[in-house]
Parts: C-alpha cells; sequence; structure tokens
C-alpha cells in the first residue's frame, strides 16, 4: 500500500485507498498497522511544515518531496537540485553530509484543473 504510493501518506489517505480493497477496514486498524510498520523500520514518518506525519517506505533512498499548496498532496521527486556532494566543505569549517529539501507548488492533478 505505501510501497506503491507516488509520494508519503498520512494515516487517513492510507486509510482512504485501503477502503478499494478491504471495504469496512477502520482507521484505528490503520493506525496500529502504521504503528508496526514503524517499531519494525520498514517505514518512516516524514513530516513537513504543514506537521502532518506522513509515512513512505524505509528504503527509498535519497529524494525530495513536494507538497501541492492547492491539494496538500505531497510527491516523491527523483531529482535532486542541491550540488553539494557529500563531504562538501563550507566557509567556517561546516561539512555537509545530508540535507532535506522540500518544494512547494502546483501538483500536475492541479495545474490541469487551472
Ligand atoms: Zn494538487
Ligand atoms: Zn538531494
Amino acid at each position: 500500500m505505501i510501497r506503491r504510493a507516488d509520494g508519503p501518506l498520512s494515516v487517513e489517505e492510507i486509510h482512504e485507498r485501503a477502503l478499494g480493497d478491504m471495504p469496512g477496514l477502520g482507521i484505528a486498524t490503520v493506525y496500529r498497522t502504521v504503528k508496526l510498520l514503524l517499531e519494525h523500520g520498514q517505514i518512516k514518518s516524514v513530516v513537513l511544515d504543514d506537521g502532518v506525519a506522513r509515512y513512505e517506505a524505509a528504503d527509498l533512498g535519497h529524494h525530495h518531496h513536494f507538497r501541492c499548496l492547492n491539494c496538500d498532496r505531497v510527491f516523491d521527486l527523483d531529482v535532486c537540485p542541491v550540488e553539494f556532494s557529500d563531504a562538501t566543505k563550507l566557509p567556517h569549517g561546516f561539512v555537509v553530509e545530508d540535507h532535506e529539501l522540500t518544494l512547494f507548488g502546483t501538483c500536475p492533478t492541479c495545474t490541469d484543473q487551472v
């Protein structure tokens, strides 16, 4: 379910999608499953500036998120606009090891509706 998503999903979104396969599925069950998967390290939580916890597979590798300001969905991007490679040294002795980045804008679905 989470693996097939095009971006991290909130518990509500997982619930909505799962209902198609499992009518009658309660949201409490989704919460329990998410908690279990987190404990087993299979998924991790992604919290963006809107404060909503979303979840994605833990082994996705380096990627960034794009949040649509219109529909609030979050997508995975496979482009990385950051040019610092690992161990890039910045002035004043800062050594870069990783970065996080979230882009904001309009998703393809919302762009089509304009
Ligand atoms: Zn959108
Ligand atoms: Zn990057």
